[in-house]
C-alpha cells in the first residue's frame, strides 16, 4: 500500500505527503468518502510512510515496519472497528497511554467511525483534544456530518472526491480485464468509485439486472395492463427499495462482505442509462459514447419508434419513481405506476 498505488486523491495525496516531508503531522485526521471509495487504502498508505524506517513521504516496503504494515501486525497500528463507548476507553483511551513499541507514532485506525454513538464520540474526545505526542488517530467515516462538531473542529478532514470515467475504465480494462462495452456500463454507473465499480465487475447481480433494462424496454411496448403489473411484482422482488444494512464483523482481518444484490433504485439507474442511449442515439446515429453498446440493434429499433417528447417523458418519470421511493413509496407500488405509464404513453 503506497500513495503510488493510489489513482487519482492528488489534493490528499499532496496533503499528507508534505505533512510527512515537514514533520507536521496532525493528531486527527478524518477521512470522509463514501463506502468503497479507498479511505483504507490511503489510511493504510498514508500510515506505511508515516512509520517506515526510510522516513520518506513514501513506504520503502521492504523494512520491517512495512513488512508488518502489510500483515497488518503492526504492534503501533490498531485497527478499531466502529467501537463502543467501552471499546473506546479500552481500546484507544487506556491504550494510547502505553508509549509505542518500535516507532515514533502509534496509530489507531478507527473504521465506520460515523456508527459511533455520541458517548463513544465524547469518550474519544477526550483524547483527541490532549493527545499524547507519539499519537494519531485516523477517523474513517461514510459521513462526516455523523461526528460530533467538537470532534471535527480538532480533525484534519480529507474528503475523498470522485474520480473521473477515464481514471476508471482503463484500470477495469487493464487489471480486471472487463471488455470494453461491459467497462463502459461499470464506469457510467459506478460514478467515480472504483470501488464500486470493480465490485460490479464481479457481481452476477448486475449482469442480471443488465439484461432485466432489456428485456423491461422491450417488453413495455407490447404488455398488457395485467402483463405489466406481473412485471412490477417480479422486479420489485428482485430488486430491494434499500439495501440490506451492511454489518461487519469487528475482526480488521475479516474482509468487508458486501452483499451481491442490486437494489431498486440502482436498477433504475441502470434503466436511465438505458434510455439516455437510446435518446443519444436518435439525436446523433452514432454509437460513440454510448454505454450499452452491446445492445446496438435493440438501442436501433427504440430509437425509430419513440419521439424525443416520449423519451424525455420516460426519463422524467423514472426519476420521479426513484423520489417515490425516497418518500417510502413501496417499490412494487412504484414500479406499477412507472410500468404502466411508460406503457400508456409508448
Ligand atoms: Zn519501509
Amino acid at each position: 500500500m503506497t500513495f503510488a498505488e493510489i489513482i487519482g486523491q492528488e489534493e490528499i495525496k499532496n496533503h499528507l505527503q508534505s505533512a510527512l516531508q515537514q514533520h507536521k503531522i496532525s493528531h486527527a485526521y478524518i477521512i470522509n468518502g463514501e463506502a468503497e471509495s479507498g479511505k483504507k487504502l490511503m489510511a493504510e498508505a498514508f500510515v506505511a510512510a508515516l512509520l517506515c524506517a526510510e522516513e520518506g513521504i513514501e513506504s520503502c516496503g521492504v523494512c520491517k515496519s512495512c513488512h508488518q504494515m502489510l500483515t497488518h501486525n503492526h504492534p503501533d497500528v490498531k485497527y478499531v472497528i466502529a467501537p463502543t463507548v467501552d471499546e473506546v476507553r479500552e481500546q484507544i483511551n487506556g491504550d494510547i497511554i502505553v508509549k509505542p513499541y518500535s516507532s515514533k507514532h502509534k496509530v489507531y485506525i478507527v473504521e465506520h467511525a460515523e456508527e459511533m454513538t455520541v458517548n463513544a464520540q465524547n469518550a474519544l474526545l477526550k483524547t483527541i483534544e490532549e493527545p499524547p505526542e507519539y499519537g494519531v488517530i485516523l477517523l474513517l467515516v461514510n459521513n462526516d456530518q455523523r461526528l460530533l462538531q467538537t470532534i471535527r473542529s480538532r480533525c484534519v478532514t480529507l474528503n475523498i472526491k470522485p474520480l473521473r470515467d477515464e481514471q476508471i475504465k482503463p484500470r477495469l480494462i487493464e487489471t480486471f480485464h472487463v471488455p470494453d462495452y461491459e467497462a463502459n456500463v461499470l464506469t457510467a454507473f459506478a460514478q467515480g468509485n472504483l470501488g464500486r465499480a470493480v465490485r460490479l465487475a464481479k457481481s452476477e447481480a448486475f449482469v442480471e439486472a443488465r439484461k432485466d433494462v432489456m428485456r423491461l424496454s422491450a417488453k413495455v411496448t407490447n404488455m398488457n395492463d395485467a402483463e405489466a403489473i406481473e412485471l412490477a411484482k417480479e422486479l420489485s422482488e428482485t430488486y430491494k427499495s434499500s439495501r440490506k444494512k451492511q454489518t461487519y464483523s469487528k475482526d480488521p482481518n475479516a474482509t468487508e462482505e458486501i452483499p451481491d444484490e442490486i437494489s431498486l433504485p440502482e436498477f433504475l439507474d441502470l434503466l436511465v442509462v438505458w434510455y439516455r442511449d437510446v435518446l443519444l442515439y436518435k439525436a446523433s446515429q452514432k454509437t460513440s459514447g454510448m454505454i450499452y453498446s452491446d445492445a446496438l440493434h435493440q438501442i436501433r429499433t427504440q430509437a425509430a419508434k419513440l419521439d424525443y417528447e416520449t423519451l424525455e417523458w420516460i426519463l422524467k418519470s423514472i426519476e420521479k419513481t426513484k423520489r417515490q421511493l425516497q418518500s417510502n413509496v413501496s417499490g412494487e407500488v412504484a414500479l406499477d405506476s412507472l410500468l404502466l405509464s411508460i406503457k400508456e404513453n409508448y
